[in-house]
């Protein structure tokens, strides 16, 4: 996957450069030319981005918390990678659109995986429970080409919007239209009817929060006549990034900042009264039938009848997935093995785990499935866990390229419950060296629906990577997961210290 250059090259490119006139110093080569530059614009020339050793990462933790080192980060990752792997195999098996989607092969595979990595971590009543589903939106296969120097050139980053419609069998030959970030005056004076529509989104966190979302551009272009929408997510490299569900009734695909430079210059290039055209194919299935599941298992407690803590984790991936939702699930996981590990007697509540089908398909499955089911979930449920999007390196970005850095998180943070809650829960971050946000706020994911009805806490990270073809097992540092897991099972600890009526008021 990698094939950035070697630092070797650039130290050979160095010398080749400067030998000339600072032969004096070829015995004293600057050493910072050799090391790699954490910066890159990745691309599919460039593979992913280069993360530091997991041994790098600092880490932040206080002492005093020594009993929680059995939650093994290492252990955690792998994990992750085994998710992943169940993603790259679908795709092998000539699925252009992948991950862990919704109602797929991949979908029964991460069910049966967490099944047996529940029995294996010592919990019980280990069970799953199918769930049908409403008519799925499947993409079979898509093509974008323009005529670049007298070649056909295929968009190699060109992924459909959820849900988007497909094209005739034939395809459909655009002629093509920029309108920048497609505000209102963007459009003015230009005719975009029955054209391919290009627009540029500000990243305000990634696929999920950006400017043309917030802005309506998508709307504004449909509304005035676009034949077919492209919608680049500006971020360094050539990214394939996969939206939700855009709303729009004309084919709909983002593309790659690269992509998108190669139709500007195509544009700019052009004679005026020469349109550019670009080649649009979107073989779309929708498909009835289909099922997914939720997979469930428990630490019981002492007692029969012994209140329950509940951690979700959603199963459903676009590309790896690695942190939505592996890193998520990978916690989950680890925290039932740490609490199957307390002798029975001494556990004062059951600990339930539930692996859900997520929500990135059109019905948002996770959250009615949920919904539904939430007076036999919540029963006897003194708090609610959200494992989702549990772990991840800092990615910074810098002019045209994101870097990589030691750093974990930041994360967003919402609990609902009492003050006391909040407090135990916000110090025991603290006290593992979670970054996160100083207020409240971000996504709720997952548990959205049923997040009120109990004291619940979520910490998740939605960032530069989310839902994009570079969010892999790399981007997963060890020492992120081992912090988010060990704090979490210190919370379950200590909850398990107050009433009910303590955690809700
Ligand atoms: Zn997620």
């Amino acid at each position: 996957m990698k094939s950035r250059l070697n630092p070797i090259y650039l130290l050979v490119g160095w010398v080749c450069l400067y030998v000339p006139i600072a032969s004096a110093q070829t015995n004293s080569l600057d050493p910072r030319t050799a090391l790699p530059s954490a910066c890159i614009a990745p691309s599919e020339q460039t593979g992913g981005l280069d993360f530091t050793a997991d041994s790098s990462y600092l880490r932040l933790g206080s002492a005093g918390n020594e009993t929680y080192a059995s939650i093994d980060g290492e252990r955690m990752k792998h994990l992750v990678e085994q998710q992943a792997e169940i993603a790259r195999r679908y795709r092998q098996a000539d699925n252009q659109y992948w991950g862990r989607i919704i109602g797929t092969s991949a979908d029964r595979e991460t069910a049966e995986w967490m099944m047996d990595q529940l029995r294996q971590s010592g919990a019980e009543d280990v069970r799953l429970d199918s769930i049908a589903l409403p008519t799925q939106w499947f993409p079979q296969s898509w093509q974008l080409t323009v005529e670049s120097d007298g070649e056909a050139t295929e968009l190699a980053s060109a992924w459909p919007a959820y849900g988007s419609v497909g094209t005739s069998q034939a395809g459909a030959k655009l002629e093509l239209i920029d309108v920048g970030l497609g505000m209102a005056t963007d459009f003015q004076g230009r005719d975009v009817s029955g054209k391919a529509v290009v627009i540029h989104s500000i990243a305000t966190s990634s696929t999920v929060f950006n400017s043309a979302r917030r802005i309506g551009a998508l709307e504004r272009a449909e509304r005035l006549g676009a034949a077919a929408i492209f919608l680049v997510l500006e971020l360094p490299g050539n990214l394939q990034t996969a939206f939700y569900d855009v709303g729009t009734s004309v084919p709909t695909f983002s593309i790659g900042s690269e992509d998108a430079a190669l139709l500007q210059r195509l544009l700019t290039d052009a004679a005026t009264t020469e349109p550019v055209e670009i080649d649009v194919q979107l073989d779309v299935d929708y498909i009835d039938g289909l099922s997914t599941s939720s997979v469930r298992g428990e630490v019981p407690a002492a007692s029969p009848d012994a209140e329950k803590i509940i951690i979700v984790a959603h199963r459903d991936a676009y590309f790896e997935g690695a942190a939505d939702n592996a890193s998520g699930v990978a916690t989950a996981l680890e925290l039932m093995r740490y609490f199957a590990q307390i002798p029975k007697a001494e556990r004062k509540r059951t600990v339930e785990i539930i692996g859900t089908p997520g929500h990135h398909n059109i019905a948002r499955t996770g959250f009615s499935w949920l919904y539904e089911n939430r007076e036999s979930i919540l029963d006897k449920a003194v708090l609610l866990i959200n494992a989702e999007h549990t772990a991840h390196a800092l990615i910074d970005r810098f002019n045209d390229e994101l870097c990589t850095t030691n750093t974990m998180g930041p994360f967003s943070w919402q609990i609902n419950g009492s003050n006391k809650l909040a407090e135990v829960t916000l110090q025991t971050f603290d006290e593992f060296g979670i970054t996160r946000w100083a207020e409240t706020g971000g996504p709720v994911g997952e548990i959205r629906t049923i997040a009120d009805l109990v004291p619940s806490i979520v910490l998740m990270h939605a960032g530069v990577l989310l839902h994009t073809n570079i969010e892999t097992t790399e981007a997963i540092p060890a020492a992120s997961l081992a912090a988010t897991t060990r704090a979490y099972a210190k919370i379950i600890e200590q909850v398990n210290s107050m009433s009910q009526s303590e955690l809700t008021q």
